[in-house]
C-alpha cells in the first residue's frame, strides 16, 4: 500500500512516497520557489534524480507535477491513482479541535481554514495543498497530521499565559506548541531503542533544526513544550528570538518606531543565531567561524547552548523523573559539539556524556551517555514523514472499518 506525503510550506512543497509494507521511501521531492520566477523541483527515486526548472505559480500547479511526475509511464513509481492508497498532509496548527490526525472532509477543511488566524504563515499553504490534492486525486483519501496533535495533552497550568482569561477564552490563545510529530516519532523511537512500552518512559525531546523546540513527555504523554501560541517562543532558533521579555519588544517598537510587521519579521527572521552572530543562522557556519576566532559567533552558540540546558533543568522539575533526553533534526543530530555543550555540568543531575560516543553515535544505537548514566541521552533522525504516512494508513483503514465506511 502506498502513501503520498505531503507538506506545503509558503513557497515549498516536499513530498514523500512510501511503500507501507516495510515503510520504504519510492520517491521524494522538494519544490522550491512555488508562487515565484524559476521554480525548481527536485525528485528522486528509484531510477535517479530528476531536476526540473519552470515557473509554478501556485501550490496546484506544483502538486500536478508532482502527480505527472509519479504516474509517468516511464518514470514513475505508481500506475495510476488507484495504486495510491491515501494521501497524508501536514497541517501545523489544528487548534484546541485536533487532538488527533482526521480523515479530510468539508468540516475538518473549514475547521483548518478557521485556524488560519492562529497560523497565518503555515495553514494557508497546507490548506492549499489539501484543495489541489482534493482536485488532483478526487478518489484518493485525504488525512490531515497536526503538529500540534501531539502536544494536546499539556494541562491548563503549563498552556496558559498569564494575561487576563477573556483572552484565552475569547481567542483561545495559549501556547499550543508545534513540532509535534517529530517529538512523537523520536519519543517511539527512543522507546524501540530501550525497549520499554512509551508508556512508561519519561522523556524530554530536543527537536533542534531551523526552528527548535523542546517537549516533555511523562509516561509517554506530553505535559509541556517550549514552543508556544506560534513556534516563535521558547528555545534559540536559527532566525527566531525565542522568549524574550515581551516588554522589551514594547520599547524596541517604540523606540525604533517598528510597525507590527517589522516587529514579527525582526523576531522571526533577523533574531536568533543570525541576528545574535551577524553572521548566519547555520550551525555549521558559526562552528567554523568559533574555531576561527569569531567570538560574535562563538557567543551565539553560547546563548544557544545555555537556552537548550536551562529548559533541560526546567522540565526535569517538571517530570521529576526523566529516562531519557532525545537530540533530534539537524543541529541536534549532527553537531556534536552543541549536544556536548548544551550537557555540559550534567552529571550531578543524572547525565554523564561519553564523548567518544558521541563522536559517534551510530555505534551505540544512538545512546551517547557512559552506561551507568542514570539518564539516557540518545541520538535520533527524526522522520516526519514516516509517521504522517503510518497516521494516514491508521485514519483510513479505521474509518474504512466503521460502520457505514468505506475507502473514499
Ligand atoms: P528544518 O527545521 O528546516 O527541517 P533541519 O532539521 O534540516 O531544518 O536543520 C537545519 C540546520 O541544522 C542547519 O541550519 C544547521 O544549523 C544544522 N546542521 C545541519 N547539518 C549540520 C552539521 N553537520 N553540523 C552542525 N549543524 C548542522
Amino acid at each position: 500500500m502506498k502513501i503520498l506525503v505531503i507538506n506545503c510550506g509558503s513557497s515549498s512543497i516536499k513530498y514523500e512516497l512510501l511503500e507501507m509494507e516495510d515503510e520504504k521511501v519510492l520517491a521524494e521531492g522538494l519544490l522550491e520557489k512555488v508562487g515565484e520566477k524559476a521554480s525548481l523541483l527536485s525528485h528522486h527515486c528509484q531510477s535517479g534524480a530528476l531536476k526540473i526548472n519552470r515557473d509554478i505559480a501556485s501550490h496546484e500547479d506544483g502538486l500536478e507535477l508532482v502527480v505527472q511526475i509519479l504516474m509517468d509511464k516511464e518514470k514513475g513509481v505508481v500506475k495510476d491513482a488507484s495504486d495510491i492508497f491515501a494521501v497524508g498532509h501536514r497541517v501545523v496548527q489544528g487548534g484546541e479541535k485536533f487532538i488527533d490526525s482526521s480523515l479530510i472532509d468539508d468540516e475538518v477543511i473549514q475547521a483548518i481554514r478557521q485556524y488560519q488566524e492562529l497560523a497565518p504563515l503555515h495553514n494557508p499553504p497546507n490548506l492549499a495543498g489539501i484543495m489541489a490534492m482534493r482536485r488532483l486525486l478526487p478518489e484518493v483519501p485525504q488525512v490531515a497530521v497536526f503538529d500540534t496533535a501531539f502536544h494536546h495533552t499539556i494541562s491548563e497550568a503549563a498552556f496558559l499565559y498569564a494575561i487576563p482569561m477573556k483572552y484565552y477564552r475569547k481567542y483561545a490563545l495559549r501556547r499550543y506548541g508545534f513540532h509535534g510529530t517529530s517529538h512523537r516519532y523520536v519519543a517511539e523511537k527512543a522507546a524501540e531503542v530501550l525497549r520499554r512500552p512509551l508508556s512508561e518512559l519519561n522523556l524530554i525531546t530536543c527537536h533542534l533544526g531551523n526552528g527548535c523546540s523542546m517537549t516533555a513527555i511523562r509516561q509517554g504523554k506530553v505535559v509541556d513544550t517550549s514552543m508556544g501560541f506560534t513556534p516563535l517562543e521558547g528555545l534559540v532558533m536559527g532566525t527566531r528570538c525565542g522568549d524574550i521579555d515581551a516588554a522589551a519588544v514594547l520599547f524596541l517598537a517604540e523606540k525604533e518606531k517598528l510597525s507590527f510587521q517589522e516587529i514579527g519579521n525582526m523576531l522571526n527572521k533577523e533574531s536568533g543565531l543570525l541576528g545574535l552572530s551577524g553572521l548566519s543562522n547555520d550551525v555549521r557556519v558559526l562552528e567554523k567561524a568559533a574555531r576561527e576566532g569569531n567570538s560574535e559567533a562563538a557567543l551565539a552558540l553560547e546563548v544557544f547552548a545555555y537556552r537548550a540546558r536551562k529548559y533541560i533543568g526546567a522540565y526535569l522539575a517538571v517530570l521529576g523523573r526523566a529516562d531519557a533526553i532525545i537530540f533530534t533534526a539537524g543541529i541536534g543530530e549532527n553537531s556534536q559539539s552543541m549536544r556536548s555543550a548544551i550537557l555540559k555540568g550534567l552529571s550531578p543531575l543524572g547525565i554523564s556524556l561519553d564523548e567518544a560516543r558521541n563522536q559517534k553515535p551510530e555505534e551505540a544505537q544512538g545512546i551517547i551517555t557512559t552506561e551507568d548514566s542514570p539518564i539516557k541521552v540518545l541520538v535520533i533522525k527524526t522522520h516526519e514523514e514516516t509517521l504522517i504516512a503510518r497516521d494516514t494508513l491508521e485514519v483510513v483503514k479505521r474509518a474504512a472499518s466503521a460502520p457505514g465506511g468505506g475507502r473514499g
